[in-house]
């Protein structure tokens, strides 16, 4: 079990046996103020069965119309870099820390993180990916370490419960700050590296 849920097998997240279940249930979550502010929850998009994870901060307006994570302007440089680093968008799996929209795409609060980490850990125990690249700080705050900067630790490969976890900046802080685009470059070339190597030992693997 990742994360500090419940002991008890009854744990409703705990049961949930599929990400379509845990969806369903994710959709009718009211734990944080969160949800009052929001169209809806934005519970995550891709591939069940990734070997690698995209993790963000949080939906914000064009996600939170759509129902989907990263498909404004962030969104859609992420799949440029995607494309550059020669990783299918179909075979990723993308998801946030917080699944409901902050208020004028605020930071999420500690509290707001907290109630919402469940979630992500089941949807990561049930994808079971072998590579998570987190996007910024909340995403390296949230799921790894609440004091971590991103300016230290990015480019550095982490392990985190068996799983290599690549810290890089957002997306969002590319396209703020265009000095950012080469640093985060060469963090996504160690993620395609790694990525293919993982693939090309699965592929030899499945033909053995
Ligand atoms: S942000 Fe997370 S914990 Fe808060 S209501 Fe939305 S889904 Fe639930």
């Amino acid at each position: 079990m990742i994360g500090q849920r419940s002991l008890f097998s009854d744990d409703p997240l705990e049961m949930c046996t599929d990400l379509d279940q845990l969806k369903e249930l994710n959709l009718q979550c009211r734990r944080c103020g969160l949800r009052d502010g929001c169209n809806g929850v934005v519970f995550g998009k891709g591939n069940p069965r990734a070997r690698l994870m995209l993790i963000g901060e949080g939906p914000g307006a064009e996600e939170d119309r759509q129902g989907l994570p990263f498909v404004g302007a962030a969104g859609q440089l992420l799949d440029k870099i995607l494309a550059a680093a020669e990783i299918p968008v179909e075979e990723v799996y993308i998801a946030n820390i917080v699944k409901c929209r902050p208020p004028n795409n605020r930071v999420p609060t500690r509290e707001e993180m907290d109630a919402c980490l469940p979630w992500l850990w089941r949807q990561i125990e049930l994808i079971s990916p072998a590579i998570i690249v987190l996007l910024g700080s909340t995403a390296l705050q949230g799921l790894v370490d609440p004091k971590g900067r991103i300016t230290r630790v990015r480019g550095q490969w982490l392990d985190w419960n068996g799983i290599k976890v690549m810290p890089t900046y957002h997306p969002a802080a590319l396209l703020r700050d265009p000095s950012k685009k080469k640093p985060a470059w060469e963090d996504f070339k160690k993620v395609r590296d790694l990525y293919r190597q993982l693939k090309e030992r699965e592929a030899r693997l499945n033909l053995a």
